[in-house]
């Protein structure tokens, strides 16, 4: 057991309550480390999902020039969001590696959660380090900017012309921390396994990656130990509408 891993079981997410759920990353396959699993699992259930992307990865493959890149990463993001039931995918033209975080990605994420109305609003973590240890930058923008624009989104005077939208949940997966758990034992492990081998061509230019197949059962293995089932995929909840605590 990790010095890190909880001692006593986490809770599962109470996501029976979930209609709509919309996932905010910065890059093609940032959703597919695992977030992809627990979107199967609610999908599976008539879940509605959605994935705003706020780049194309188009510096993501050393060897390809981005105009390459960017059109190959959006086709695999479209065919890895099919594997887990979402067709939703919106993609964001910010330049990929140099993201910042500021305003105009907070415009950007705040117009989608008040055009897409989801009661969950799911990011990566915006720590200095995470799960997988050193955080980037890219991924450190979109995970603050994602959590200042689910308050954005709430406020009718802040970014004005659109109706306001106030989600309840904020969910930030790769957190050090989780609090809660979805249990993504068979089918939705499959399906997850699925849509991260759907980046087909930016794996195989990674030599070093492990295979999807190999190394995402493992990891959910782990996390599922946290949980008290087979396979699960941990998550850091903030319940938004939960009156403020001060213990
Ligand atoms: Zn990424």
């Amino acid at each position: 057991m990790a010095a890190d891993e909880p001692r006593t079981p986490l809770p599962a997410l109470p996501d029976e309550t979930f209609r709509r759920v919309l996932c905010v990353v910065a890059h093609p396959d940032d959703v597919e480390y695992g977030t992809s699993a627990a979107v199967a699992a609610w999908t599976a259930r008539g879940v509605e999902v959605g994935y705003l992307l706020l780049t194309r990865g188009e510096a993501g493959i050393d060897g390809i020039e981005p105009d390459r890149t960017r059109e190959l990463r959006s086709a695999e993001q479209v065919a890895a969001a099919a594997e887990v039931g979402v067709t939703h995918v919106e993609f964001r033209d910010h330049p990929d590696g140099v993201l910042e975080y500021g305003l105009a990605l907070r415009r950007d994420i705040a117009e989608e959660i008040r055009r897409f109305q989801p009661d969950v609003v799911l990011t990566g973590s915006w720590e200095l380090e995470f799960v997988a240890g050193l955080n980037m930058a890219d991924h450190r923008a979109v995970g603050l900017a994602t959590l200042d624009a689910v308050r954005d989104a709430g406020n009718r005077w802040v970014f004005p012309g659109t109706e306001p939208w106030s989600a309840r949940w904020l969910l930030v997966s790769g957190d050090p921390r989780p609090t809660h758990g979805v249990d993504v034992t068979g089918g939705p492990l499959a399906a997850g396994v699925r849509s991260l081998e759907a980046h087909a061509q930016y794996l195989a230019a990674l030599p070093w990656h492990p295979a999807p197949a190999d190394f995402l059962p493992a990891v959910m293995a782990q996390q599922g130990r946290a949980l008290g089932v087979e396979h699960a995929v941990l998550f850091r909840a903030w319940d938004l509408q939960a009156p403020p605590s001060f213990d």
